[in-house]
């Protein structure tokens, strides 16, 4: 017996193509090179090295990149972060929504050598232009050595150190504000006081910031001098693990590391979170933290100091995204 049968036909239908969406594929910003990537890892933009990723994370190389940037981010009604160097923020392990703008390619100094006054960008490390003065014998930044953020961070945060801070400095910033408008502000339109400024908790961008200093001093002399003070940061402060610097604002006329000292909290540890045993305003990840693990020691600290102390310790870390306290 012969079996015989039709082998089956292929079928002759267009199989439509996986729908593309705006997750899918590379973007670039409208009319530009610049590169918007999806679901960005942001732990190595931080100096506590955790928190999940950016839904939207683009880094300008400059104003009009920059302009596009947040017009994207308007057209598609997201929500929009700036990230300097991440010194002071505390990023959810779970990320962040909407689009994360990093100044990081926004890199320029400029120096007027006949009025003194150093103009650089927001993504100027705030070393880097404590050393150009320095090196040019120019006399006023030598604090700003050690504060690991940049121009654009320390304008919002009022950065400061050794008594001294960046309002005293300042003489004007640029600021880009979400409907773009470029207008420049002085430290007076920015209400000014302890590491607080009205930029914070808005969505104006710091685009670039102008400081008078002192020219005409022994560049030898500024040099020692800014040499100086990143000796001292380094004997009193622990920078050989992640951190933000000081966790909490000091509530006047307390210190905040006194306060959580006297508690008996240094050394405290919540999973790899640890309250640092050289000074007390610092956590450290002592490897292998999460934001939450962090999140969870703040809120501890924050309780215990209140419980012995009767004072309420502010934060002075931005902490962005969702927490939930355990
Ligand atoms: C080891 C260590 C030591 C520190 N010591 C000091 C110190 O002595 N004194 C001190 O003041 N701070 C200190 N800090 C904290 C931190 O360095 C400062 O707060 C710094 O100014 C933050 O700058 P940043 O670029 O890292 O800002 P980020 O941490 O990236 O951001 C801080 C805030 O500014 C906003 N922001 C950043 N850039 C812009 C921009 N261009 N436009 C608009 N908003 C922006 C962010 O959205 C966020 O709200 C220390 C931190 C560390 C890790």
């Amino acid at each position: 017996m012969t079996l015989s049968f039709d082998l089956p036909k292929p079928l002759n239908v267009a199989v439509p193509p996986a729908p593309v969406t705006l997750k899918d594929s590379p973007l670039y910003l409208p009319g530009t090179s610049c590169l918007i990537k999806h679901q960005v890892p942001l732990a190595n933009f931080t100096s506590f090295k955790v928190g999940g990723p950016a839904e939207w994370f683009v880094a300008p190389k400059n104003l009009e990149e920059l302009q596009a940037s947040l017009k994207w981010a308007y057209s598609e009604k997201l929500p929009v972060t700036s990230l300097g160097a991440g010194s002071n923020l505390l990023i959810s392990d779970r990320g962040l929504p909407g689009l994360v703008i990093s100044t990081r390619n926004l890199r320029y100094i400029r120096c007027d050598q006949e009025t003194g006054q150093l103009t650089a960008s927001a993504g100027e490390p705030m070393a880097a232009i404590a050393w150009e003065a320095a090196k040019r014998g120019w006399e006023g930044l030598e604090w700003a050595i050690g504060i690991p953020g940049t121009v654009g961070g320390a304008v919002v945060m009022n950065a400061g150190a050794h008594k001294r801070c960046t309002a005293e400095i300042l003489v004007s910033t640029q600021i880009l504000s979400s409907d773009g408008t470029l207008e420049n502000f002085t430290p007076e339109d920015l209400g000014y006081s302890y590491r607080t400024s009205n930029l914070q908790g808005n969505s104006r961008f710091v685009v670039q910031a102008t400081f008078q200093l002192r020219p005409g001093a022994d560049p030898e002399k500024v040099k020692a001098a800014t040499k100086e003070d990143l000796a001292q940061r380094h004997s009193t402060q622990p920078y050989d693990s992640p951190s933000c610097g000081s966790v909490f604002r000091n509530p006047h006329p307390h210190y905040a590391a006194s306060l959580i000292e006297q508690t008996g909290l240094k050394g405290y540890r919540i999973g790899g979170a640890q309250v640092a045993y050289k000074h007390a305003n610092f956590i450290l990840n002592n490897g292998g933290a999460t934001a939450s693990d962090i999140f969870q020691l703040i809120c501890y600290v924050q309780q215990q100091v209140a419980e012995r102390w009767s004072v309420r310790l502010e934060t002075e870390v931005k902490i962005l995204g969702e927490f939930q306290r355990a």
